[in-house]
């Protein structure tokens, strides 16, 4: 019988590729999701339970039910600008509710726990590459939101001897290489899917968000990882944790930063088609440059990215969209 991992947000795009990810190394995936943005469709390789994360009592009976030796949590909000506009929702969901499940697990026994966290817990750090060492200084309620729930895994696993593993994604994109599942973001506001939106005449231009950043072209630096990786080295975090791993947080990004600019060329030369693009203000609370140092990663992890580069991403974010002749939201 093969070991059962929850996959909480399992509906989601991350939590779907790591799904898959787990799958393919032999887990059952077992999704828990509440569907608010998560898609039923996305959730191929194993059962889909409904639920809220703060509804204990169905968290206990799926617990039951499949009696997981894993956790991963990928069930958050995750828009800055929503975070500003309404910290309660972000607070609630992504703090008050992870603390209900991570009860939830505990009482089952469950100790190994993966956690979706995010560069956004460095705020706008003053020197690239980022390393874990960087001073963690948010400037959202989305990455103090994260950057609570990392507080807590720390002190549980002082005081329970929890397992814990947060990874610290840099900017998720791309798709499946083999096109099952996407990324279906409703409304979408990521930089990728949008400009292929604008490649294929979804959208009439691409709004490029500042271009007058301390940056060579003037627009902002991020650091692109695929999804599939990043899916990847969740089922690592896993292992690691299995074999005694201590907890920690890890950086996951290539090291390698792109500019919009540079990343609507690549959209460009993956498409064969012109991006419009029209100049827009600065988005409030983008940091011109985010690149990770995923040295220790590398090391802890095995991570060693095998789809970031920026074509790879590109292609396989287009080939999913061009599948499923995805409209916007
Ligand atoms: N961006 C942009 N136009 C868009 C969406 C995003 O210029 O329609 C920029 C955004 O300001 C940021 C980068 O693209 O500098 C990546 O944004 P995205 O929302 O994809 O990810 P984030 O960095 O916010 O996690």
């Amino acid at each position: 019988m093969s070991s059962t991992v929850l996959v909480v947000g399992g509906a989601g795009y991350i939590g779907s590729h790591a799904c898959k990810a787990l799958s393919r190394a032999g887990y059952l995936p077992v999704a828990y999701d509440d569907l608010s943005l998560g898609h039923a469709h996305a959730v191929k390789w194993g059962p889909l339970e409904v639920g809220d994360i703060a509804d204990r009592a169905r968290l206990d009976e799926a617990l039951a039910k499949h009696r997981p030796v894993a956790a991963m949590h990928f069930a958050a909000f995750a828009a800055v600008g929503e975070s500003v506009a309404d910290p309660e929702k972000y607070y609630r969901n992504n703090v008050a509710g992870t603390l209900t499940l991570l009860a939830a697990l505990r009482a089952a026994k469950v100790n190994r726990f993966v956690f979706s966290s995010t560069c956004a817990v460095y705020g706008t750090p003053g020197t690239m590459p980022i390393a874990e060492t960087t001073p963690k200084a948010p400037v959202n309620p989305y990455g103090r939101s994260k950057l609570m729930v990392e507080q807590a895994l720390e002190d549980y696993g002082r005081a329970y001897g929890f397992g814990w593993t947060a990874l610290r994604y840099f900017n998720a994109a791309g798709a499946d290489p083999e096109g099952e599942i996407g990324e279906e973001h409703e409304p979408e506001t990521h930089l990728i899917p949008r400009a292929l939106f604008a490649a294929k005449g979804i959208l009439p231009y691409l709004d490029v968000f500042g271009d007058d950043y301390p940056t060579p072209d003037g627009t902002c630096i991020r650091d692109y990882v695929h999804v599939a990786d990043l899916a990847d080295a969740h089922v690592a975090a896993i292992k690691r944790l299995d074999a005694g791993g201590a907890p920690g947080a890890f950086n996951l990004g290539t090291g390698q930063g792109y500019s919009v600019r540079q990343v609507i060329d690549a959209v460009e030369r993956a498409t064969k088609l012109n991006v419009p693009i029209r100049m827009a203000a600065r988005r409030a609370g983008d940091p011109p440059e985010l690149v990770a140092n995923p040295a220790l990663a590398r090391v802890e992890l095995g991570f060693a990215p095998k789809l970031s580069d920026i074509d790879t991403i590109v292609a396989t974010a287009w080939r999913r969209m061009a599948a499923v002749n995805r409209q916007v939201g």
